[in-house]
């Protein structure tokens, strides 16, 4: 970045809203919070710098639930209800919802998804809540009261807007508001290595029966993969390919997007990020060239949607009055303030590959997620819900899958809608929690 600036002239910005609560970013984690915001009979307001909901799930093309399910007393079961549960009803009921997949030799159970049904089963679920959108809107900024935010800056098409609110989530992923009102964040490991990003993708015109021969349960494809080294570049090992819901269409999670110094391109530096846009598409016409010379099922086969942004799984976390640790999942832990369950194990997109590492207790493989991870260790009226929750770098492979987002969101705004109600105490989050269908475990 230049060190040269340029000064800009003061400015007085419209004020578009004063509302209650106020959620940025509608991934998993924000569509959830506005949900249970707005179902707490306040003011709600959900900003989101795309044109639809889902994030993640919907621009980054991951068209996949992980974290829903989870061993408890050694049976595979839903662990993660509530709001997320009424999404994947709505995603089901317009014929968007695929059958549950293991993966992992039965260590893991997920659900993909059609984007476009994502998409509507999202507005309707959040309009239904009562939450108001406003879709186009990038925050760009905060200004601060003291301790407090006192409103949050969006720029838009009609220019850069206000919006005034008491509570503030941050569900930007990428922790772009408490950023913004300085609260202390770290990026990665602390030395510059986040999870690496991918540029996902889906593949028609599949011939199913013998793909899924082919790709086997992972294995099979990296033996491909090993044994056509020579005459592919193949930015990683660890490829995961999977049919969605119409099995000649498949989705495929097989690229890996460096910055020049070899680390994991960040998303938070504008020309990474744009570089990042265009090594992912590089990388997917390698990949099919693979695809459709060496694998079996794959010889007809043509791209069908990359995804509209690189998908971005770690930037800065903020720093909160708990922050998840590696160990914490691996060990199952359990927390007086539990808000929910993460039921995903550690998932370590690394330098040319993927690592997994699984809760030790193979028959309970799941923790619960304390409240003091949403709250920030300053500003008083934020919460952050979502990936950039309060997490070390290895718990955060791991609860930043949809299932543990949808968890932190749907209990962020649950206690935001209290803490406008003057009703806060974690008791009270607790039991509404309970009362509105989700497991603490
Ligand atoms: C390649 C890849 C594969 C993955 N595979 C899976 C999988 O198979 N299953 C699974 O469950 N999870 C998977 N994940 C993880 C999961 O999708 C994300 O971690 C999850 O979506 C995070 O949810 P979130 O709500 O915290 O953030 P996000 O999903 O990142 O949502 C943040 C939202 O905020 C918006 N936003 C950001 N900044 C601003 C701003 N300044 N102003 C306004 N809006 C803003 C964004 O547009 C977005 O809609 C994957 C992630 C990646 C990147």
């Amino acid at each position: 970045m230049s060190l040269r600036t340029v000064a800009e002239p003061a400015r007085q910005t419209p004020v578009h809203a004063e509302v209650d609560v106020l959620v940025v970013g509608g991934g998993p984690a924000g569509l959830a919070a506005a949900v249970s915001a707005a179902r707490g009979g306040v003011r709600t307001l959900l900003v989101e710098r795309y044109g639809f909901l889902g994030g993640m799930g919907t621009a980054g093309g991951v068209t996949n639930f992980a974290g829903l399910y989870g061993t408890r007393n050694g049976q595979m079961q839903v662990l993660v209800r509530g709001v997320a549960e009424q999404l994947l009803e709505r995603i089901a009921a317009l014929g968007g919802l695929n059958a549950p997949q293991d993966g992992m030799q039965g260590r893991i159970r997920v659900r993909s998804y059609d984007v476009s049904a994502y998409k509507c089963a999202a507005d309707a679920l959040v309009l239904d809540a009562g939450a108001q959108l406003l879709f186009h809107a990038w925050a760009a900024g905060v200004v601060m009261d003291g301790p407090q935010i006192a409103a949050v800056l969006l720029e838009t098409k009609s220019g850069r807007i206000a919006v005034r609110a008491l509570q503030v989530i941050d569900c930007s992923g990428d922790a772009d508001v408490a950023h913004f009102a300085a609260v202390p964040c770290t990026y990665g490991d602390g030395a510059g290595n986040a999870l690496y990003p991918s540029t996902m993708f889906r593949i028609g015109q599949v011939d199913a029966a013998r793909a899924q021969a082919a790709v086997g349960e992972f294995k099979a494809i990296e033996t491909l993969m090993d044994q056509a080294a020579g005459r592919y570049a193949f930015a990683r090992r660890g490829a995961i390919l999977r049919p969605q819901r119409n099995p000649s269409e498949w989705r495929a999670n097989v690229t890996q997007l460096r910055n020049a110094a070899g680390q994991a391109a960040n998303a938070t530096d504008a020309a990474e990020l744009s570089a990042a846009e265009v090594e992912g598409r590089r990388q997917i016409v390698e990949y099919m060239r693979f695809l459709r010379a060496e694998v079996p099922g794959f010889e007809a086969a043509e791209i069908s949607e990359i995804a509209a942004q690189v998908g971005v799984r770690e930037t800065r976390r903020v720093h909160c009055q708990h922050m998840l640790s590696g160990d914490e999942v691996l060990d199952g832990a359990r927390f007086d303030d539990s808000i929910g369950l993460n039921a995903w194990p550690l998932e370590q997109h690394v330098a040319g590959g993927v690592q997994w590492r699984f809760a030790s207790d193979a028959a309970n493989a799941h923790n619960q997620l304390p409240w003091r991870m949403l709250v920030p260790v300053a500003v008083q009226n934020l919460l952050v819900a979502g990936r950039c929750a309060g997490m070390e770098h290895l718990g955060q492979s791991a609860a930043r899958a949809s299932g543990a987002c949808f968890v932190m969101g749907q209990a962020a705004g649950t206690a935001a809608a209290l803490r406008v109600r003057g009703e806060f105490t974690l008791a009270a989050l607790q039991q509404r929690l309970r009362d509105d269908g989700a497991d603490l475990g």
